[in-house]
């Protein structure tokens, strides 16, 4: 469904019939935190699921105000693959198990 930001996300639930006004964020749910429209327009969340489609990839949600109370709150998401039963240090990428990363990527140091 389309957020209140103009993405689409898989985890946002709406209900508009019948003079409902239902908007729901299903993975700060899950981790019980509270969700405002205003959270959507920085979440990472949309993007790695657009980058990344891994069946095993879970994803969890924080709200947090990064640098202090100065700034405003914003989501921050980790992730861990189920398979490899271990947390994934880039959710847009994926820990590498399925979907090796070809060698010509490797960075020589
Ligand atoms: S806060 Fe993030 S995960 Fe939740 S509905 Fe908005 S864009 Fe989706």
């Amino acid at each position: 469904m389309r957020t209140p930001a103009g993405f689409e996300c898989k985890y946002f639930y709406s209900d508009y019939y019948r003079g409902r006004s239902t908007e729901e964020c299903r993975l700060l749910q899950a981790s019980g935190q509270k969700w405002t429209p205003d959270l959507c327009r920085t979440c990472p969340a949309p993007g790695i699921v657009r980058a990344n489609a891994c069946e095993f990839l879970q994803l969890r949600a924080t709200v947090a105000r990064p640098f202090g109370a100065a700034f405003s709150r914003r989501v921050q998401v980790s992730a861990y693959c189920e398979k490899t039963r271990r947390d994934v240090q880039e959710p847009h990428v994926g820990c590498g198990e399925c979907h090796p990363i070809p060698p010509i990527f490797d960075v020589k140091k």
